[in-house]
């Protein structure tokens, strides 16, 4: 089962939650109860560094996504 992370806006906190997938935009009660949570994005191609550098080669971890034959 794939885990979620979220943040709670009411304490700041932040958790995972294994469900499934159907309901990963579901509401989702933090550890001290609070509703006021937002589902968080996984860290794919999120951020402001990702500048892809050109030609750099030797792939990036391992998947084909580097270079961009993913689509
Ligand atoms: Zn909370």
């Amino acid at each position: 089962m794939p885990r979620y992370e979220y943040r709670c806006r009411t304490c700041g906190d932040t958790f995972e939650l294994s469900r499934p997938m159907a309901e990963s935009s579901a509401p989702a009660s933090c550890p001290a109860g609070h509703d006021d949570t937002v589902k968080l994005l996984s860290a794919v191609a999120v951020g402001g560094s990702a500048t892809a550098a050109p030609a750099q080669g030797g792939g990036g971890g391992g998947g084909c996504c580097g270079g961009g034959c993913c689509g």
